[in-house]
C-alpha cells in the first residue's frame, strides 16, 4: 500500500532515500531545482511518523508561501492516514501568528490583536509622521516603513538603534512613536510577529524549554531565502545542539530575496553551527526535459559567487525552447494567448500552464487579452484580493467590530461613505486621543459640538453592528455589515461601482469558503490537541504559562477562537488568492517571485528584455545583476515538458513607450537548444532596434505625434495613448536634440550604441535616457554627453 513505510520510500534515488530516513541529526540539503527537496522533506515527515519516530505534534515545517504550505499539506495528507491540520505546518509568518496566538498575555498583545498587511503598515506610519509635524518629503512613509522593517528583520528595537546621525535620530523617534502607536491599537505588523515571537523565546525560559521539547523534528523549505531573523527565530525553537532533528533544504542558486534582507549565508552558517556532518546534494532532475535544464544550467554557470552543483535528468532532451519576438508587448500577450489556447486544444489543463514576468505591472496587458479571448486566468500576487480599496473598507468594518481600538481601520471607515465627517473633525479627535493616551473610539467625548455629534453617531452604528451580529454565521455578520454600514449602496449609486459590488460578495464567497473547504482558523488555532496523544501539548507547560484563550475552546460551541477574528487573520495573511475561482481550470498569471517551488508543464516566460528582466534597478552592481539571473534560472525550471520565452520591441510601461533591446539573458542560454518562432537577430545594431527603424520610416505616413508628445510607431495605431503629465511640458520642446530623435539608435563614446528612450529640458538643461543594452539604461546630461545619431 502507498501508505506503508516501504511504498512511501520505493520512488527514492539513493540519495534522497538516505535524506529522508536520516536520524535526528542536524542535517543540511543542497540541490538545484527540481531534484525534489521538497519531496524529500514531505516524505520524511511522513516516513517519521510512520515509523512512529514522532507524532503530528512533534513537528515543525516551514515553507515560503501559502501556496507551497497548503500543497505540503495535501501531499502529506494523500500519504498519511493522520489529521495534518493540527500540525505546526506554515509560513514563517503564518506560524508566528499561531505563537502569538497561544502566549498573547505573555507576548504583551491583546487577545484579539489584529495584523497589519503593508498598505496598514505604511498608512499607519504617515500617521505617525502627520502627528510629529514631520516633512513627508523627508520622511518618506514607504521608506520610513522599510526602515522600521529592517530595524525588525535586524532584532533591533528602537533603543538598540545607534544613533550615528541626526536623520537616524529622528527615524527612531519615529519608530518608537509608530510603536506607541500599535501598542495602543492593538496591532502588530508582519516583522512584529516575527520579532515578537523571537523576543518571548528569547526571554521566557519555560517557553523556550517547552518548544524546544515539544518539537523534535524541525524542517525548512527554501531555507536559502530566510532572513537574520527567521534563522534567528529558527535557533531559537531548536538551538544548534539540542538533539532535535533539524533538517534545512535550499538552493544558492534559488536565493532571490536578498533585496529584502535574505542571507544566504545562512546556508553556511547553518552547516557550521550545527555542526551538519554530511551535506547531502541531489544532483537528479525528476522535473524537466534535457533542453530546458540545459539552458538553466548555461544560464546559471554565468554567475560568479555559487557554492556548486550540478544537474542532470534522464529524461531525453524533450522540446526545444521557443523563443518569439514580439512587436508590442501587446502582440506579445495576443501570440502567448494562441500558442496557450493550442496547448489546451491538444490536452493540457490550463492550469498547467503558467505565464510568468519580472513586474507586476506587465500583467495588465496579458490579462485583457485572456479576458478578452474568454480564457479563464488566475493571478497570484498582483493586487491581493484582500488588498482591494472596496475589500479594506468591509474588512475594516469588521475589525472595528472585534476591536473599536483599532485606530486604522476607524480612520479608514470614519467617513467612509460620506456621512459628513470631515476632516478637522478628525484632526481634533487625533488631538484629543492624543493627549488622553487613548483609542479614537475611546476619544469621540473630546470633540464637542456637531463633529462631536456625528463621531457618536459613527460610533453608535458600529456598536450596534457589533450587537445585530452577535450569534451570526460569518456569512450574515459580512453580509450585515456590507449593507447597514452603507457601502453596498455607495457602490450600488457609483458609476463604476458594480466590479466593487462584486468584489464585495466575492468576500462573503471567500468568507464562505474560509470557514467550510478550509477549517477556519487553521493558522489561527493556537495549539490543537492532538488526536494520537490528547493532552500532550500542554502538558509539558506551568500553568502560568499554558497557552490561554484562544486555545481553550468555548464550551458552549466548542469554537476555538471566533470564525470572524480567525477570518480576519487570514485575510491578512493569505496572499489573496481569489477563492472562489479556485476550482476553476484557469491559466497561471504570476511574477517570477512567487512561482518559486512550483512547477507547470509549460511555462511562457515574457519581457526578457534590458531593463526588465534584468530589472534596470539591479543592473549597476553584480550582485543585483546576479540575483537577476538566478530569478531567470527560477523561472526556467519550473517548465516540466514545454518552455517559451518573448520580448518584445516596444513595451508600454509606466504609461510610457520603451524601446527595448533583447535581455543579455538570451545570449546566455545555448543556440542548440532553442528554437526560434521569429527570423533570430544578430543582435542589437544590426538587429531589431534599426529593423524596426526602418520599418518606422517606411511607415512614416503613419509617424504621428500622439498624446504627451511622444512619437508612436505604427504597430501602436490603435494602442491607448500613453499619460506622461510628468513629462509632457518637457516634451513638447524635447523631441528633438541636435539631429536625435526618440526612438531612434544613437552612439556614445563609452557606452556604445543605444537606443534614445526620452529627451527631456532644453538648453543646458537637456537629458537624454537611453538604454544601451549591456550597459543599461542611462540618463546623459547632454551638455557633457556626446551622443551622435546612428541612421
Ligand atoms: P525547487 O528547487 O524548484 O523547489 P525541488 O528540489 O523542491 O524543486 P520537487 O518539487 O520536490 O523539487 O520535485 C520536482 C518534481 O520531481 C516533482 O514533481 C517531484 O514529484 C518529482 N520527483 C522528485 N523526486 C522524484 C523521484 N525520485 N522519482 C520521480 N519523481 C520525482
Ligand atoms: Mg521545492
Amino acid at each position: 500500500s502507498p501508505r506503508s513505510p516501504r511504498g512511501l520510500l520505493d520512488n527514492l534515488n539513493p540519495e534522497q532515500y538516505a535524506a529522508v530516513t536520516l536520524g535526528q541529526e542536524p542535517a543540511l540539503i543542497l540541490a538545484g531545482a527540481g531534484s525534489g527537496k521538497t519531496r524529500v522533506l514531505t516524505t520524511r515527515i511522513a516516513w517519521l511518523m510512520s515509523q512512529g519516530l514522532t507524532t503530528p505534534a512533534g513537528v515543525m515545517a516551514v515553507t515560503f508561501t501559502n501556496k507551497a504550505a497548503k500543497e505540503m499539506v495535501t501531499r502529506l495528507s494523500a500519504m498519511l492516514p493522520v489529521n495534518v491540520r493540527g500540525m505546526w505546518l506554515g509560513t514563517f509568518h503564518g506560524l508566528c501568528n499561531r505563537f502569538l496566538r497561544a502566549h498573547w498575555k505573555l507576548a504583551g498583545l491583546p487577545q484579539g490583536f489584529q495584523i497589519l498587511d503593508a498598505g496598514d503598515t505604511v498608512s499607519a506610519v504617515k500617521r505617525v509622521i502627520k502627528a510629529m509635524k514631520l516633512d513627508e518629503e523627508r520622511f518618506v512613509p514607504k521608506q520610513v516603513s522599510w526602515f522600521i522593517a529592517g530595524a525588525k528583520e535586524d532584532g533591533m528595537r528602537p533603543r538598540d538603534i545607534d544613533l550615528r546621525d541626526e536623520q537616524t535620530r529622528k527615524l527612531v523617534e519615529i519608530y518608537q512613536a509608530y510603536e506607541d502607536q500599535c501598542e495602543r491599537e492593538g496591532v502588530v505588523d508582519f516583522a512584529e510577529l516575527m520579532l515578537r515571537s523571537y523576543e518571548l523565546m528569547r526571554d521566557n525560559a519555560a517557553v523556550r524549554e517547552h518548544y524546544q521539547r515539544r518539537f523534535q523534528y524541525v524542517l525548512v523549505d527554501e531555507f536559502q531565502d530566510t532572513n537574520k531573523l527567521q534563522y534567528a527565530w529558527l535557533k531559537m525553537f531548536a538551538p544548534p545542539g539540542n538533539g532535535q532533528g533539524v533538517f534545512a533544504v535550499g538552493d544558492d542558486d534559488q536565493s532571490i530575496y536578498a533585496f529584502r534582507g535574505a542571507r544566504v549565508g545562512n546556508m553556511s552558517d547553518f552547516e557550521r553551527e550545527y555542526r551538519v556532518r554530511k551535506v547531502v546534494k541531489l544532483e537528479q532532475n525528476y522535473r524537466s526535459f534535457g533542453n530546458i535544464l540545459d539552458a538553466a544550467n548555461a544560464l546559471i554557470s554565468n554567475n560568479s559567487h555559487r557554492l556548486g552543483k550540478n544537474l542532470r535528468t534522464e529524461a531525453g532532451p524533450g522540446e526545444p525552447v521557443r523563443v518569439h519576438e514580439a512587436n508590442s508587448d501587446f502582440a506579445e500577450a495576443q501570440w502567448l494567448l494562441e500558442e496557450a489556447q493550442a496547448l489546451h486544444r491538444q490536452g493540457l489543463a490550463r492550469s498547467e500552464i503558467a505565464v510568468l514576468y519580472r513586474s507586476n505591472a506587465q500583467s495588465r496587458v496579458i490579462e485583457s487579452a485572456l479576458f478578452n479571448a474568454g480564457i479563464p486566468y488566475r493571478v497570484y500576487g498582483g493586487l491581493r484580493f484582500f488588498e482591494r480599496a472596496e475589500v479594506k473598507h468591509a474588512l475594516a468594518y469588521l475589525r472595528l467590530i472585534e476591536n473599536p481600538n483599532d485606530d486604522t481601520s476607524f480612520l479608514r471607515v470614519v467617513n467612509f461613505p460620506a456621512r459628513g465627517i470631515g476632516a478637522r473633525t478628525v484632526e481634533l479627535l487625533q488631538d484629543g486621543a492624543r493627549q488622553s493616551g487613548r483609542s479614537l473610539y475611546q476619544s469621540i467625548g473630546s470633540v464637542s459640538g456637531r463633529g462631536g455629534a456625528s463621531l457618536g453617531g459613527f460610533v453608535g452604528m458600529v456598536d450596534a453592528m457589533r450587537e445585530a451580529t452577535t450569534g451570526l454565521t460569518l456569512r450574515e455578520i459580512i453580509e450585515h455589515v456590507i449593507e447597514t454600514s452603507g457601502l453596498a449602496d455607495f457602490y450600488r449609486a457609483e458609476k463604476e461601482g458594480e466590479e466593487r459590488l462584486e468584489n464585495l460578495g466575492e468576500l462573503v464567497n471567500a468568507a464562505e469558503a474560509f470557514v467550510t473547504q478550509e477549517g477556519f482558523g487553521k493558522d489561527a488555532i493556537a495549539l490543537p490537541v492532538d488526536e494520537h496523544s490528547p493532552g500532550q501539548i500542554a502538558d509539558g507547560l506551568p500553568a502560568a504559562i499554558a497557552p490561554a484563550n484562544p486555545a481553550t475552546p468555548d464550551a458552549e460551541t466548542g469554537e476555538i477562537m471566533s470564525p470572524l477574528a480567525a477570518f480576519l487573520t487570514h485575510a491578512s495573511l493569505e496572499a489573496g488568492d481569489n477563492q472562489a475561482q479556485a476550482g476553476q481550470d484557469a491559466v497561471q498569471l504570476m511574477t517570477v517571485h512567487s512561482a518559486k517551488g512550483l512547477e507547470f508543464d509549460a511555462v511562457f516566460i515574457t519581457g526578457l528584455e534590458e531593463g526588465l528582466f534584468p530589472h534596470e534597478n539591479s543592473m549597476s552592481d553584480s550582485d543585483g545583476l546576479e540575483e537577476e539571473r538566478r530569478l531567470m534560472y527560477v523561472a526556467i525550471t519550473r517548465a516540466r515538458q514545454r518552455l517559451y520565452i518573448s520580448f518584445c520591441q516596444t513595451r508600454m510601461l509606466h504609461g510610457q513607450t520603451r524601446y527595448n533591446i533583447k535581455s543579455r539573458f538570451m545570449e546566455e542560454l545555448p543556440e542548440e537548444t532553442l528554437k526560434w518562432l521569429t527570423p533570430r537577430n544578430q543582435g542589437f545594431g544590426s538587429g531589431f532596434a534599426r529593423d524596426y527603424q526602418q520599418a518606422w520610416q517606411r511607415g512614416s505616413g503613419l509617424k504621428s505625434m500622439v498624446g504627451a508628445g511622444r512619437v508612436e510607431p505604427p504597430s501602436f495605431a490603435s494602442a491607448p495613448v500613453p499619460q506622461s503629465m510628468k513629462q509632457s511640458a518637457a516634451q513638447k520642446t524635447g523631441d528633438e536634440h541636435g539631429g536625435l530623435r526618440v526612438g531612434k539608435g544613437v552612439f556614445h563614446t563609452k557606452f556604445g550604441e543605444g537606443v534614445l528612450l526620452t529627451l527631456e529640458g532644453s538648453g543646458p538643461d537637456a537629458r537624454a535616457q537611453v538604454n544601451f543594452g549591456r550597459h543599461g539604461v542611462k540618463w546623459l546630461a547632454l551638455s557633457v554627453a556626446k551622443l551622435t545619431p546612428i541612421d
